[in-house]
Formats: C-alpha cells, sequence, structure tokens
C-alpha cells in the first residue's frame, strides 16, 4: 500500500534519480498511484509523493480523462509566453485535508518528452491545463512545489492554512 506523502516530509524535497527499466513493479506502482490520483479527485501525481525516489509520474487531461504515466519525463522546451491558474496538490492539505489552492504563473505552453509503460519515448506539446499539470508534475521529480512560486506574503498565507504533518 502506497501512502501519501505530505507537506514537511523531506522526501518531497529530494531530487529524484532516473528509472532505468520498466519493470512489472513500476507498472505496478504507477497502477496503484492513478487509483491514488483518480481517488483524490486529483490530475496528477508524482513518486515521491508517494515516497519514491526516481522520475516518473501519472497525469490526467480532465477534459479527456485519459491518463498518461510517464517515466523519465523532460521538458524540453517552454514558451515565453506564461499564463496564470490556480494550482493544487494531494501533498499539501489544508486544516479540513483537502488541497490547498493558488494561483501560480507558468509558461503557457511545453513540449514534454517521457517514456510511456510499453517503454516507448513520446514527445508531445502541451498547453492549457495539461502544460499545467505537466510542469506542476516534473517539479516534483526535482523536490519543487508550488508554492515555491509564490511571493513571500502570498507563500505565508497560503502555508498558515497547510496543515503540517512533519
Ligand atoms: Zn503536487
Amino acid at each position: 500500500m502506497l501512502q501519501m506523502k505530505l507537506c514537511g516530509d523531506l522526501v518531497l524535497r529530494e531530487k529524484c534519480t532516473p528509472v532505468s527499466d520498466v519493470t512489472p513493479e513500476l507498472l505496478k506502482t504507477m497502477d496503484e498511484m492513478v487509483k491514488m490520483m483518480t481517488k483524490q479527485n486529483g490530475v496528477g501525481l508524482a513518486a515521491p509523493q508517494v515516497g519514491i525516489t526516481q522520475r516518473f509520474l501519472v497525469m490526467m487531461n480532465p477534459d479527456t480523462e485519459e491518463v498518461y504515466r510517464m517515466i523519465n519525463p523532460v521538458i524540453l522546451s517552454k514558451s515565453d509566453e506564461t499564463s496564470v491558474m490556480e494550482e493544487g496538490c494531494l501533498s499539501v492539505l489544508g486544516a479540513d485535508d483537502l488541497p490547498v489552492y493558488a494561483n501560480v504563473k507558468r509558461p503557457s505552453t511545453v513540449v514534454i518528452e517521457w517514456t510511456n509503460e510499453h517503454g516507448e519515448k513520446l514527445t508531445a506539446e502541451m498547453s492549457g491545463v495539461m502544460a499545467r499539470i505537466a510542469q506542476h508534475e516534473t517539479d516534483h521529480l526535482d523536490g519543487i512545489l508550488f508554492m515555491d512560486y509564490l511571493s513571500g506574503v502570498k507563500r505565508e498565507m497560503l502555508m498558515r492554512k497547510v496543515n503540517r504533518r512533519h
């Protein structure tokens, strides 16, 4: 059983190592992560959020409900154009155990490359909410959380709402 790691757990701040092989165990872990993500109405979940410091994640297109299992994802390029969107994280919960949200500015469009669950290398240009999720989730693999992008005051306001477990 995988366990969700919450804000304050240092595993969320680690730089994850590349996955060397697509093993049955890895696929099973990703299946479990998809279940956790959908159960909690999330659209993305990265390995360190379940305590695994390797470079893989799962995410879902909220419009089509298509699920992506990404191994060793790399953002190859980001647009100069930025947009502001509300973000939350299954590892950053408030007193009511629901995610806390904040507006975050990020590049609007990204090109991302990854290996899928069949070991195939794929590349896609993503924009809108998919670009947002891809950036948020790949950040997790480098120990970066969405509130790191907030200014001091806004970050403090958010963190006051966050229920820290550690
Ligand atoms: Zn997150």
